[in-house]
């Protein structure tokens, strides 16, 4: 179905909504906070200065032009991510402690309430 090119974004992007749902799932379980943010650029950008830093999906290695700045790709996209969610914190429409994904409360209404 996901070489149906009608279908493939709606599949994906199911995918990719019921994967935020575990996450956030097992996050709540384990005591941890999750921050949906925006990948928006945040491979492309770099994590030391900020500056756009365009490559292709086959460049593994980030060099920064502007600052000199070399990390791994993910690592730098992963900082990036970091930066974008520590940005958000306390705002509307980020979940805070004590704010259950649905996964979490469905399993709450099937098996009991329980202390966290
Ligand atoms: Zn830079």
């Amino acid at each position: 179905m996901v070489k149906n090119r009608h279908l493939a974004k709606s599949i994906s992007d199911v995918g990719w909504s019921i994967f935020r749902h575990w996450l956030e799932y097992f996050a709540i379980k384990y005591g941890k906070l999750t921050i949906p943010v925006s990948p928006h650029n945040t491979s492309q950008n770099c994590s030391n200065c900020g500056k756009k830093v365009v490559k292709s999906l086959s460049t593994i290695t980030h060099i920064c032009p502007h600052c000199g700045y070399t990390e791994d790709r993910d690592v730098n996209a992963a900082k990036n991510i970091l930066k974008k969610a520590l940005s958000t914190v306390g705002q509307t429409g980020s979940l805070k402690l004590g704010e259950f994904p649905p996964l979490f409360m469905l399993e709450q209404s099937c098996i009991g309430k329980r202390e966290l």
